[in-house]
């Protein structure tokens, strides 16, 4: 415990200690680098998400977390304690995974209780964890069924209550909602979301489903060929990325490449883009503009008209096709040949495709990233 506060120990007396730490991860699979040198934490109740293309080592940082796999070099640490070289057994993980791994030959009520009874915890104890993590996940009544006469939601709440019975130092969900549909993904997720809360222990979620991972995550971290690409709170991640690969991974994005240099006019900053036409934009900090740049403009901040309106932002455009999703449509326009994409509430009318039109955006809307 540190009680000195000196800058010699790695946390401030008052900052909360990081109940995962894993510090210069890399893991090396003969010549390829899954994971390099990857510093993360994950604080106490915090549920973070891991997000990445296929391939981008979200698996393998499961696996590191899980003890599954040891890295090649680095360290990682369950509150401060160092578990690098510690078996899974050993770690106080739970774990839920997107099969269903209950046994079959047990019932609901064995499947939770095993994870305690292979701890030797005693048995008065074992059944009232085992009711209360039964009760918690609402399966009371089934509490004697096998998973084969239980439904994959079920299954999946069983899961959940056997990865946390016995109060993991942390709850790993590698796609837990995956093999479920749409509504059911929706109405556990809300579920995951409030018990692990209620528990708050630390956990870490892989997903490939975006809107998932915006709902659900405290932070987000998203990984692009081992590294970490950007990391954040769902909001800033989307209103702030950090390149325009970033911007593009995380939701729908126009990317106008900025041409030539800066202007600046008086508050404003101005770049041009779209052949030449200047617009006011954000994110030039200390007024430089990376080498490549390009600004980004989210389709629902994009603003259709059939004027040019007196705001110099607007820029003719021709619309391709106009698709109908309820709640929104998405036109697809052309824009000085750029391809561009804008979002209008689902009861709005009058876009055709073919037609031409103006389109805008407020300067606080166009974020200037660099083309990585
Ligand atoms: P996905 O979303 O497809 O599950 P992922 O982000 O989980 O992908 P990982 O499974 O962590 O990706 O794999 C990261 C990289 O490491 C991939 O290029 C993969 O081919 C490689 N890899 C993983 N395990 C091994 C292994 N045992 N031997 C060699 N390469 C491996």
């Amino acid at each position: 415990m540190n009680n000195t506060g000196t800058k010699t120990q790695p946390y401030s007396v008052d900052a909360p200690q990081p109940a995962i730490e894993m510090r210069d991860i890399t893991v090396r699979f003969g010549e390829f680098t899954a994971l390099d040198k990857l510093n993360l934490t994950v604080d106490d109740g915090e549920l973070l998400t891991v997000l990445g293309p296929s391939g981008s080592g979200k698996s393998t940082l499961l696996n590191i977390v899980a003890g599954s796999l040891y890295p090649t070099s680095g360290s990682i640490h369950f509150e401060n304690k160092n578990v690098t070289d510690l078996p899974p057994h050993k770690r106080r993980v739970g774990m839920v995974f997107q099969k269903y791994t209950l046994f079959p030959n047990k019932t609901i009520a064995e499947n939770i209780a095993f994870p305690l009874a292979i701890r030797k915890i005693d048995k008065a104890e074992l059944n009232s964890r085992v009711t209360e993590a039964i009760e918690m996940v609402g399966l009371k009544e089934l509490a004697d069924r096998y998973p084969s006469q239980i439904s994959g939601g079920q299954a999946q709440r069983a899961a959940v209550a056997r990865a946390v019975v016995f109060n993991p130092a942390i709850l790993l969900m590698d796609e837990p909602l995956g093999a479920l549909d749409r509504a059911l993904r929706k109405s556990l997720q809300f579920e995951i979301r409030s018990l692990q809360r209620r528990l708050a222990v630390p956990t870490l979620y892989v997903t490939h489903d975006q809107e998932e991972a915006m709902s659900l995550s405290d932070r987000i971290v998203i990984l692009r060929d081992g590294l970490i690409a950007a990391q954040g709170s769902p909001r800033d991640l989307y209103e702030n990325p950090n390149s325009m690969w970033t911007a593009t991974f995380l939701g729908d994005a126009n990317c106008f490449p900025v041409e030539g240099g800066l202007e600046i006019n008086g508050a404003e900053t101005h770049v041009r883009v779209l052949g030449g036409k200047s617009v006011p934009a954000r994110g030039l900090a200390g007024n430089t503009l990376p080498e490549d740049a390009v600004i980004v403009v989210r389709p629902e901040n994009c603003i259709i008209s059939s004027n040019p309106d007196t705001d110099s932002t607007f820029c003719g455009a021709t619309v391709k096709w106009v698709e109908y999703l309820g709640t929104i449509q998405r036109i697809r326009l052309t824009m000085d040949s750029h391809e561009a994409t804008v979002y209008m509430p689902g009861r709005e009318t009058g876009i055709e495709a073919g037609e031409f039109v103006y389109v805008g955006w407020k300067a606080e809307h166009a974020l200037v990233v660099p083309r990585v």
